[in-house]
């Protein structure tokens, strides 16, 4: 299978300072230190001058970075510190534009530019911002919460209470009966764009329970075998995409009610021409997800092994 984007950060994420006040203290203080930004669905990034790659903009703290509440992402390979800072209030973008030095890149925009390593830390940094971002209160008793362990967690100072951060588990599938795969489009997705389909995990759930119940929902589709694949960080906003194949016996799909327009099975054929030549929105062809997703790596790998099952 090809490497998942949104994975393969190489950044050491430095448990054993975080509660280390000194060691934080000199982290910050270190002249090689520097801060990368985002804001809830942009990160900050530079190209390359000798060859025009795209990288995560590293700046200076110059400020940027509460040394009281800091957000500490890691250290990288060479051992510098790297910290993340909010940039979606309006005067740090500002900022960023006087400056001149990096522009604001789309989430997604960013997981296809990006090198892989490169592409996991912007998704790191973009699910912790937004988990801090919005959860700037105590969910038990309403408090003002305080950025803890450099990042790792919010504490609340009045009852005491630990936050940590949220991610939401969705199973994703291909499920597939033999020469065929079933792809759904999903209420207000134009027309000829098709995806596998996918869920949250619901409490008390195991993800495997989860693949069966949300294609029966979904589908109609009666499937078996789950086999868990490959999982992908998606920070839109928090989300964590656990990928699956499972077997059908085919079967007439029905589209859920007030969730599916379309759920179809689509041959090995349909799908490879949509791979090789991708259509435009309404000319009526077959548009699969886009690259940068779990769910086209999962199609990708269905159609390399000639549609056989792992
Ligand atoms: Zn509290």
């Amino acid at each position: 299978m090809t490497e998942v984007r949104f994975t393969g950060a190489t950044l050491d994420r430095a448990a054993e300072l975080r509660n280390d006040r000194l060691a934080m203290d000199r982290l910050l203080a270190d002249p090689r230190a520097r801060f990368v930004g985002a804001s809830a669905g942009h990160v900050v990034v530079s190209s390359h001058e000798a060859d025009g790659g795209v990288h995560l903009l590293r700046r200076p703290l110059d400020g940027q970075v509460n040394p009281y509440q800091p957000i500490l992402l890691g250290l990288e390979q060479d051992g510098r510190p790297l910290f993340a800072a909010d940039v979606s209030e309006p005067e740090a973008g500002a900022l960023l534009e006087a400056t001149g030095a990096g522009r604001l890149l789309s989430l997604r925009d960013a997981g296809l530019l990006l090198s892989q390593a490169e592409g996991g830390l912007a998704a790191y940094l973009v699910a912790l911002l937004n988990w801090h971002r919005t959860h700037m209160f105590c969910s038990t008793c309403g408090s003002g919460t305080k950025v803890a362990e450099a990042g790792l967690s919010r504490r609340c100072p009045r009852c005491k209470a630990s936050h940590f951060p949220r991610t939401d588990p969705v199973v994703i599938m291909l499920v597939a009966d033999g020469e065929r795969a079933l792809l759904g489009r999903r209420i207000g997705w134009e027309p000829g764009r098709f995806s596998i389909l996918a869920g949250f995990v619901s409490s008390g759930e195991t993800p495997e329970e989860a693949v069966i119940r949300e294609v029966l929902e979904e589908s109609g589709i009666e499937s078996r075998s789950p086999r868990y694949i490959a999982s992908q960080p998606w920070p839109f906003p928090s989300s964590l995409m656990l990928g699956f194949e499972a077997s059908a016996d085919g079967g007439e799909p029905v589209p859920q009610a007030g969730e599916m327009a379309e759920v179809r099975w689509f041959t090995l054929e349909q799908i490879t021409a949509a791979q090789q030549s991708p259509g435009q929105p309404g000319d009526g062809s077959l548009r699969l997800p886009g690259e940068v997703s779990i769910a086209r790596s999962l199609i990708d790998a269905w159609v390399a092994r000639g549609g056989r099952r792992l």
